[in-house]
């Protein structure tokens, strides 16, 4: 039954070329109606002036190719692998798959003609691994040919096993356009389209998806991108509004004799940034409404030392804390720093974690549940349903953006409106901190403890491997302990890399025969690491083989030396954690890295970032520059809205006019006109079909 007229609210089902079972796959992805389909954005655009001859590509970079089939078929090595060879006028390029070679093999055939996009590699030749691929047709290549902008829309395998691929989303986009008989309403006031210089919703939307050039794609992606801030910033108002109008049950009087106590046990005092985020903290504590707080600071800072003595605070004051860390391992070592200084001011503490036995954790969670534990040190564990708590009245949540939302605020919800302290040691510069955190209030350390020499860190190529092993051995002759970094657990069928398993194999029986060398890694059994670990705090381990699991949380100060082999494949925030293992006593300190052939020029390029500088806070800003926030921020779990247009890093003139906007209608709440009242009701139903909390709580 064919619609006569389209409408925004049309169903998708009835619009010509789709039917009831493509209706059903696009409702997977939340479409229903013609306006959501709008709403799919391309993920790219194919045009002539993005097109590279295969001999003009250059290793590292992106870009697209458009050639013929000439070759294709597994390859059986260490593993199989599928190869097309893809070529146009100027040369030759292999696509190469590391799986699904089934279903590759059925998709190629001799002559066709597909668009490929990918990061350039070399390998015997220009190769790239696990391209985005585009059939292109007569027609298509026509579109291409007489120079238009064709758009390239998102795949799923649900899509594409209905025939929707991206030629097949066109031709439903192309149809709507040309057959809808009304237009997007514009939910912003007219005088600030026009002081943004942003177009119409309307007009951007079919630019998104037809643009005549590039800068319309730019124009209309920013007018999108300011739409999608303007919504999750409205969020984080409601939210933040929300949480200072809540007013907590439980109450704390003046810190007492066991902070005192507890503190003079410290064999350090509180440098100047940890006394002032303490008195913020202490002072959120003895407000009324539940403290909201993000504590940040570098690597080493000292922010644990801080929770636990606001954990202390809470304590003392006859109510509970959950104090949960993304590892076992930060936990473990959480639990076993401070449960002595704990227990001699009175307070009592426990550890929950995965790997206890079934009975250990039932006990844990009875002891907790009757009120008898003052802290509890965890990881994800916390959070499981029997865990429950007698009066919990903080949440401390390290390494907050290892968690998802959800995760974070079931904890949370094991209490009545607790106190929340968030931490975490990748700075967020200050416009994204009020976008995604804006629900937070933020605290800052900006002191390192006394004595901290920077890491002295360089990159080499691999080449130099063996220099560094003599290096390692010098400094564990001079009484220094050492940690060498791998990508990888165990061999790899997809990947060349190097693994811990056979690496430690090789070099505790060669050239550390010597030596005292232990492993850990992600699969390591609880009991065999904790020993390992314990071996290497007490000095009775000289080289630590390990991958990123002891990312977090190892903290050995007589460890000086770090080798992290494949550099070149860790982001910034990543090697500035694993940097913070290392310089923690008061030895001189050094790092390298160990960079393999072909290095792209955005490997090179963050190495070379990454040993330019020690501070965490540029660290973060250039990450953020590399990588997009996405990633950093665990933006992905985190619960908050999709993001299609925006770009957290670049957009950020258009996060601020948001936010400029947001603050604007709420300080004039009860005398907006009917444009301004409009956008705030608009923005308020979009809330509602949203019941994500945002930042901590
Ligand atoms: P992070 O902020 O990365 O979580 P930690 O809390 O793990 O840092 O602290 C790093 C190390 O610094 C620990 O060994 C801790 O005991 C030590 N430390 C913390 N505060 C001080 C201080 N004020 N003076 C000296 N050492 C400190
Ligand atoms: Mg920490």
């Amino acid at each position: 039954m064919p619609v006569a007229e389209l409408r925004l609210n049309s169903p998708l089902q009835y619009v010509k070329g789709v039917g009831p079972k493509r209706a059903e796959a696009l409702e997977l992805l939340g479409m229903r109606e013609v306006r959501d389909i709008l709403m799919y954005f391309p993920r790219q655009y194919l045009d002539r002036t993005n097109i590279v001859p295969i001999d003009a590509l250059k290793v590292g970079e992106s870009a697209t190719i458009i050639g013929e089939v000439k070759a294709h078929g597994v390859l059986y090595g260490k593993g199989q692998r599928y190869e097309v060879i893809l070529q146009d006028e100027s040369g030759a390029v292999s696509l190469m798959w590391f799986a699904g070679v089934k279903f590759w093999k059925r998709l190629f055939e001799k002559g066709q003609i597909f668009a490929a996009t990918g990061t350039v590699t070399w390998f015997q030749g220009y190769q790239m691994v696990h391209p985005e691929l585009e059939r292109l047709e007569d027609n298509t290549d026509k579109m291409i040919h007489a120079g238009r902008i064709i758009p390239v829309y998102p795949q799923t395998s649900e899509l594409n096993s209905v025939g929707l691929n991206s030629r097949g989303m066109r031709r439903i986009t192309t149809f709507i356009f040309d057959n809808l008989t009304e237009k997007l309403t514009d939910h912003l006031p007219a005088k600030e389209i026009k002081q943004l210089k942003l177009p119409q919703l309307h007009d951007a939307i079919s630019k998104i998806h037809y643009p005549e050039n590039r800068d319309e794609v730019e124009t209309s992606r920013r007018r999108l991108a300011y739409d999608e801030l303007l919504g999750l910033q409205f969020l984080v108002f409601r939210s933040k509004i929300k949480k200072e109008t809540t007013v907590k049950k439980h109450s704390y009087g003046e810190p007492g004799y066991k902070l005192t106590e507890f503190k003079k046990q410290l064999p350090f005092e509180f440098t100047s940034g940890q006394k002032k985020v303490t008195r913020e903290i202490f002072a959120d504590l003895q407000s009324k409404h539940p403290m909201n707080r993000l504590l940040q600071g570098d690597v080493g800072c000292g922010k644990t030392v801080v929770a636990v003595a606001a954990a202390l605070y809470v304590a003392e004051n006859d109510l509970q804390v959950g104090f949960m860390a993304p590892t076992e391992i930060l936990a473990e070592q959480h639990f076993k720093n401070w449960r002595d200084p704990l227990e001699k001011v009175g307070v009592s503490s426990a550890l929950l974690t995965s790997s206890l036995k079934p009975a250990e954790k039932k006990e844990i969670a009875e002891v907790c549940a009757a009120g008898e534990i003052d802290i509890l040190f965890g990881t994800h564990a916390l959070i499981y349903d029997y865990v429950s708590f007698a009066k919990l009245g903080l949440v401390i949540i390290d390494e907050q953006h290892r968690f998802g939302v959800e995760q974070r605020s079931k904890l949370y919800a094991k209490g009545d409106n607790p106190d929340l302290l968030v931490m975490t040691a990748t700075p967020i510069p200050r416009t994204l901190a009020l976008t995604l955190y804006g629900d937070l209030d933020i605290s800052t350390i900006d002191t390192l403890p006394p004595g901290r020499k920077p890491v002295r860190t360089t990159w080499r190529t691999h080449s130099v491997r063996d220099k560094v092993f003599d290096f390692i051995k010098q400094d564990v002759k001079k009484g220094g302990q050492a940690y060498i970094i791998y990508p990888l657990i165990e061999k790899s069928e997809q990947s060349q890399l190097e693994n811990v398993e056979d690496a430690y194999k090789e070099l505790s029986s060669g050239v550390f025969a010597d030596l005292r060398v232990g492993m850990v890694h992600g699969r390591t059994k609880a009991k065999p690491r904790d020993k390992t670990l314990d071996a290497f705090y007490k000095g009775e381990l000289d080289v630590l083989m390990a991958t990123t699991v002891i990312e977090v949380g190892i903290d050995n100060p007589n460890a000086t030396v770090m080798l992290i082999e494949h550099g070149e494949r860790f982001g910034l925030a990543q090697l500035h954690q694993l940097r913070g293992r290392i310089g923690r006593g008061g030895k001189q300190a050094t790092l390298v890295t160990l960079a393999h052939e072909p290095i792209s020029d955005i490997g090179k390029q963050r190495l070379e970032y990454f040993v330019s500088t020690t501070d965490g806070f540029e660290i973060a800003e250039a990450d953020l520059e590399l990588r997009g926030p996405g990633e950093i921020f665990g933006l992905r779990q985190s619960g908050l809205p999709e993001l299609r247009a925006a770009n957290l890093s670049s957009d950020r003139d258009l996060m601020e006019s948001a936010r400029t906007l947001l603050e604007k209608l709420f300080a004039e709440l009860d005398t907006l006109d009917s444009d301004y009242r409009n956008l705030y009701n608009y923005l308020c139903e979009y809330a509602s079909r949203r019941s994500v909390t945002v930042g901590g709580g």
